[in-house]
């Protein structure tokens, strides 16, 4: 048996990862370390509550006394997707981001090194490279220009991880996703917020014109991509993990309310995020090239599936939305 701590499990795509991995090796024993923030719910893993191959650990990965608790005895491999993960709330507050996704990454790395961990697996994100005009690719050797908040905190994440591979000869793979969609997305990123906005018939705000360009990843290739990287990424790399399925924001918005039925009058264009990023399409070449990973599903697959999830698990994602705690 394998022990496996995953640090933010009970997150977007910590869960979904978690589902993956205890449903295709039988090998591997889980402990999911977690705060629970307001993102955090353990509802996205009731599946496997009780599976003697999972454990809960409810705690901060700021806290060094609660995260070698967590690493007990032996763990053989770290897969550390904690973070603060919304840039909207690190325009309003860096604090939480700063602490979170810089420190308590530091956190895991010492504890890590100190307790002898095999691999330390780390998600960070597109967003460290900056943005793109219309044309181009990010690579894994684009030097960062994080600009928001959220991304200078994730870039300096990625920065330790580094250095404690340079430093410390710790055995790290870094991985770069782009943006994920799917299943258990928490309703205050995009695409839960349209279909949210759209069911109840309300307006659906969009950023200026909506010509901003994501690629967009469904959350399930995106776990298999972090478990291929998991089992044979080179030790010290960094991947870009993309669908190469890029679309405007606005066409996105289109999509959601055409599954749903819904009438375009409902777009409400509102004033731009500050230094909004235009654009993030990555090469992901080297993780296809070395694993053999690609993408599954089609952006209309997963659209459509989707979009069936949130109209199917209304009382999931309702208890965020309702009780007057709207959503930005
Ligand atoms: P999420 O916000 O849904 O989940 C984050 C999880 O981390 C939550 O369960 C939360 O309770 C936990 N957490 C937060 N602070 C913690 C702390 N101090 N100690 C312990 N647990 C803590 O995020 P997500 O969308 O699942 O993203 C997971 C990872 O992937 C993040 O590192 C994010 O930066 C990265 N990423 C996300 C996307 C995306 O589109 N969602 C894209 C690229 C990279």
């Amino acid at each position: 048996m394998k022990d496996i701590l995953i640090t933010g499990g009970s997150g977007f795509i910590g869960s979904n990862f978690i589902l993956k991995l205890l449903s295709q090796q039988d090998d591997v024993r889980v402990t999911n370390l977690d705060k629970l923030t307001y993102a955090g719910d353990n509802a996205r893993l009731a599946s496997v509550e009780g599976n003697e191959r999972y454990r809960f650990r409810h705690g901060d990965i700021c806290d060094r006394s609660a995260v070698e608790e967590a690493f007990g005895t032996g763990i053989d491999t770290v897969v550390h997707f904690a973070a603060e993960s919304h840039v909207d709330r690190s325009i309003d507050d860096a604090g939480p981001f700063e602490s979170t996704n810089v420190r308590g990454t530091v956190i895991l790395l010492e504890a890590a090194r100190k307790l002898g961990v095999r691999r330390f697996v780390h998600i960070s994100t597109d967003e460290v490279y900056g943005e793109l005009g219309e044309d181009g690719h990010f690579t894994e050797e684009t030097p960062f220009a994080p600009n928001s908040p959220y991304s200078a905190s994730k870039a300096s994440g990625d920065l330790f991880v580094q250095a404690y591979r340079h430093t410390y000869g710790l055995d790290t793979v870094t991985i770069r996703p782009s943006n994920n969609y799917g299943p258990w997305q928490y309703p205050e990123k995009l695409i839960p917020v349209v279909i949210h906005k759209a069911l109840d018939d309300r307006l659906v705000p969009v950023y200026a014109q909506g010509m901003n360009i994501r690629e967009w990843l469904y959350v399930k290739d995106c776990a298999e991509g972090i478990m291929a990287l998991m089992a044979s990424g080179r030790t010290g790399e960094a991947y870009n993990l993309g669908s190469g399925h890029e679309r405007r924001n606005i066409e996105v918005v289109k999509g959601v309310l055409s599954i749903l039925g819904k009438p375009e009058g409902l777009i409400e264009y509102v004033k731009d995020r500050p230094g909004h990023d235009f654009r993030y399409s990555l090469d992901s070449g080297k993780i296809k090239q070395e694993t053999g990973w690609a993408p599954n599903t089609s952006f209309e697959q997963g659209l459509e599936s989707t979009v069936k999830w949130y109209v199917d698990n209304q009382p999931w994602w309702r208890k965020f939305t309702e009780g007057g705690k709207e959503q930005r």
